[in-house]
């Protein structure tokens, strides 16, 4: 056992700063000496970034990932009792959106092993009310696209992937936030492409969307205090976007190093744990390595006591929320769902882990689940 590791940091976002701090500082201090702190130059450099990046033709940045779901679904005019398909197992925002526009969130279970909705699933849940499916890129892996894009042009679906875990991801060879008519990501700070605050952006490459998504984003206004739509204050600080600039320029190195600590985990634990499982046409970009321990409050305990850190993405459903009562979802509706999100278990994960703490960690696991 390694002696000198004394403490693990889950997403290190002190590193992330500390990393590349000479040119943080700088970008930073630009902001404050020109005082753009409202949709500044550095705003649309992000996005032409962002656009060459995943190939797009519009990335939209806005407040946060959240912010983004909601310029999505209020562009494609969702309307009260409306219905929007989606996974039960995800962070809250990608349903609380569609129930915070009066719209019915309807669950598709997801698959057991990329944790992702189940396309065969999909179809039966498909009604005369049913406007857009949204697949979440759970984990940093992009869920079944082709598949999912045809059910919905069969069907005239729109689809909106939730790629706030996937920036960076790959499907096909292609760039997630780009397979889809819109995709969300966020800047939050422990995503894989963080900034220092909230943050977010919407990805479209069709020109009408584009448009009245940058008008949503203020107010819904086309020119200054004539106001089409009824929109949201829904702008990207000029500060996070100057810190995202420097942050894209070593993106990539990120994601080659979040890769790295997770092909780690996976040569040192497989078999005894259940591991991560990344589908052919996939690269994840690692937003969580999670595990599936059938002791977990114990394993949580033990590897606490050695000094790292765990977290469980989810322990709840979504169709099982208190705030989604009124929906009468019942236990035992989606049962992949609801096994999965009792055995899970995110490890540390960020592009800093040295391999003597992923072989620690990797240890402390094994020994854990015993
Ligand atoms: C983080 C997250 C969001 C929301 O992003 P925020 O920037 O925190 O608003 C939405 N969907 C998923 C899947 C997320 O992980």
């Amino acid at each position: 056992m390694n002696n000198t590791i004394t403490s693990i940091d889950f997403a290190n976002l002190p590193m992330a700063y500390e990393e590349h701090k000479e040119e943080l500082d700088i970008a930073i201090a630009e902001v404050l000496k020109n005082a753009n702190y409202i949709m500044g130059e550095p705003v649309r450099e992000l996005e032409e970034k962002l656009e060459r990046f995943t190939g797009a033709k519009h990335a939209i940045t806005c407040s946060s990932g959240t912010d983004a779901l909601l310029l999505a679904l209020m562009a494609i005019d969702i309307q009260p009792g409306d219905e929007v398909i989606t996974t039960p197992f995800t962070f809250i925002a990608t349903a609380e959106t569609i129930a915070f526009l009066k719209a019915k969130p309807v669950f598709v279970d997801i698959e057991e092993d990329t944790y992702n909705i189940d396309p065969s699933k999909i179809e039966d849940k498909i009604t005369s009310r049913t406007k857009a499916i949204i697949p979440v890129s759970i984990f940093g892996q992009v869920a079944d696209m082709d598949q999912i894009n045809k059910i919905a042009a069969k069907h005239y679906l729109f689809v909106i992937e939730d790629a706030a875990q996937s920036f960076g991801a790959t499907y096909k060879a292609k760039r997630s936030c780009n397979l889809s008519t819109f995709a969300c990501t966020s800047f939050f700070p422990a995503k894989p492409l963080g900034c220092f605050g909230d943050g977010g952006a919407v990805f479209t490459s069709d020109e009408k969307f584009a448009e009245k998504m940058k008008s949503l984003r203020l107010h819904g206004q086309t020119e200054r205090y004539f106001h089409k739509y009824i929109g949201m204050g829904g702008r990207l600080d000029t500060l996070q976007a100057a810190v995202l600039n420097v942050k894209m320029n070593h993106y990539e190195k990120d994601i080659i190093n979040r890769q790295r600590v997770a092909e780690g985990y996976t040569s040192l634990i497989q078999g005894a744990v259940k591991v991560p499982k990344v589908a052919a046409e996939n690269s994840s970009v690692w937003a969580q390595y999670s595990v599936r321990v059938q002791n977990r409050a114990e394993v949580v305990t033990k590897l606490k006591a050695a000094g790292i850190p765990t977290a469980i993405h989810y322990p709840r459903p979504l169709h099982l929320q208190e705030c989604f009562k009124y929906f009468e979802y019942q236990d035992g509706d989606f049962p992949l769902a609801e096994k999965i999100s009792e055995e899970i278990l995110s490890l540390p994960m960020n592009p800093y882990l040295s391999e003597e703490e992923i072989q620690f960690i990797s240890n402390q696991l094994k020994t854990a689940i015993q």
